[in-house]
């Protein structure tokens, strides 16, 4: 199967641990299939709490002198990695659609995404800076070092592979920490290839590891349990987020947490209708409507509301379905049947409480994981459909008539991720945007992810942000140094 790489190499069914490759555990293997036909992809060695253990205590090691690096030691190999990165940008998108399906073109971006943020903190390694504070007392002098915060445990999701590891590696080997990552089990091989390419950038033996396998809660419990992590970065769903940090609270472990949305979309009807149409179509279907941050909930005003529905159905109803390698496929298969599952309850609770399908609703004729990209009109803020993450491509149309109502529909919800609007009134969008109880509002835009900005959530979406100027906060502790003793004679 490497065959179908550039450079065969990048494909590793091996953890990653102390800079060598495990190919085998005493534990046997995970078979991992691709989702858009079944077909077996590899076989990946189990980890369980030994392997953790070893790969945290690997890390830590490394840890050791990996701080001590100087920033810009560390600036200089995060820009070759950042530069391997987007020199292998094919093979990296090749195994993103054969383990998660997304279509290739959409893969290609998610590695210049991904690699955005490695460059990004390559260059705030260098920026890291402390203060210099007026004490109240003559004889002392007040000082904050940021250090890095220690051996870190990134647990990541499959719907981007790439980009939600190297919104935590970035950050965290440019502080000077190490890192032990879990893949999500079904999306190990985009991890491992950035492993090897991690070593050939000359990141040290043990800096960024990479356990496999699908014992999930072992590898979890150990990650943390174990009190030479100091910090869980975590992106995945409220459910599993909530659970890492019950489990962090025993050795108090600075946690940040990437979770799940309910993202609203409000199109007001001064809306610009080209906008809105392109806006909500990247916003939802983008991944197969599998993001955190997809517009879950498409609220219309009345005015528009016919029109912008039979605008979207048309254009959803040509969107071409298909394996994510075959050219100008724009919608590939959900990850897993459990999935599919999921979207098709949604759509028919949705129907059987009065909604009405303009187009798709259906499972789609090519069969597995396969779901027709669809449109529903007609639909309340109390069916499931509204209520749930869909995580699927499914767009449901709500109506409503006034402002207000709009924004208590938004964020009648516990989930705080991403919100859009779309509008032409300067004062309503402010109005609306400040109202939004969210970490992130795209206006007039349904693309709003780059590494420049901080990502993240409110409510029960997260704790931290992830990109930007702050992101590397996360990875740094403030030591405070009280110099006293300072005679001014
Ligand atoms: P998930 O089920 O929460 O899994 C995410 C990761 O957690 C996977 O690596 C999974 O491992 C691991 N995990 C599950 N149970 C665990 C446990 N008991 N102990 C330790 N690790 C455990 O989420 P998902 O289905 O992969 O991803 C979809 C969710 O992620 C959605 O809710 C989406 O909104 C959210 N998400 C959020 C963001 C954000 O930035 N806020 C970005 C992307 C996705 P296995 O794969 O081995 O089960």
């Amino acid at each position: 199967m490497n065959s179908i790489l550039k450079d065969p190499s990048l494909w590793r069914e091996a953890a990653l641990i102390d800079g060598e490759w495990i190919a085998a555990t005493p534990h046997g293997t995970t078979e991992l299939r691709n989702p858009a036909n079944g077909d077996l992809l590899a076989t990946l060695p189990r980890c369980k709490e030994e392997e953790t253990t070893n790969a945290v205590l690997a890390a830590d090691r490394a840890f050791r002198k990996w701080r001590t690096t100087t920033a810009k030691h560390r600036s200089q190999v995060l820009y070759r990695w950042w530069q391997l990165i987007v020199e292998n940008k094919n093979d990296l998108a090749t195994l993103i659609t054969l383990e998660e399906g997304k279509p290739i073109a959409e893969a290609r971006g998610e590695i210049d995404y991904a690699a955005g943020f490695i460059q990004w903190f390559a260059e705030e390694a260098k920026r890291i800076r402390g203060d210099v504070i007026p004490s109240s007392k003559d004889t002392q002098r007040i000082v904050t070092l940021k250090q890095a915060i220690g051996v870190c445990a990134a647990i990541t999701p499959w719907n981007f592979p790439a980009a939600m590891i190297a919104r935590k590696a970035g950050p965290a080997l440019a502080a000077g920490c190490t890192m032990v990552v879990k893949p999500a089990s079904q999306t190990p091989l985009t991890a491992l290839a950035l492993g090897e390419l991690a070593l050939r950038a000359g990141i040290p033996a043990g800096v960024f590891n990479v356990v496999t396998g699908n014992d999930t809660r072992a590898i979890g419990g150990v990650l943390t349990s174990h009190p030479l992590v100091r910090k869980i970065t975590f992106t995945g769903s409220t459910e599993v987020g909530r659970l890492l940090l019950q489990q962090s609270a025993s050795t108090i472990k600075k946690c940040s947490m990437e979770l799940g949305g309910n993202a609203p979309c409000i199109v007001f009807d001064d809306a610009s209708i080209d906008l809105a149409v392109e806006g909500i179509l990247v916003a939802k279907f983008r991944n197969t409507g599998q993001s955190c941050i997809a517009a879950n909930r498409v609220m219309v005003q009345d005015g528009i509301y016919d029109a912008l529905a039979e605008r979207l159905a048309n254009r959803v109803s040509k969107l071409l379905v298909g394996n994510g390698l075959d050219d100008g496929v724009q919608i590939g298969p959900l990850i897993d049947s459990a999935a599919v599952g999921k979207v098709a309850e949604h759509v028919s609770s949705a129907v059987n409480a009065g909604a009405r399908v303009l187009t798709g609703g259906q499972h789609h004729s090519m069969g597995g994981c396969f779901f027709q990209p669809t449109v529903i009109v007609d639909v309340t803020p109390d069916m499931t459909i509204a209520v749930e993450e869909t995580f699927g491509p499914v767009l449901p149309l709500i109506r409503f008539k006034t402002d207000d109502e709009a924004i208590a529909m938004a964020n009648d919800t516990e989930f705080g991720l991403a919100a859009y609007l779309f509008s032409k009134d300067a004062v309503r969008i402010w109005r609306t945007s400040e109202a939004l109880e969210t970490g992130m509002v795209g206006i007039n835009t349904g693309l709003i992810s780059t590494e420049v900005a901080p990502f993240g959530g409110v409510k029960q979406s997260g704790l931290g942000r992830e990109g930007s100027q702050y992101g590397i906060d996360e990875f740094l502790e403030i030591k405070y140094l009280c110099w006293d003793g300072l005679s001014n004679d």
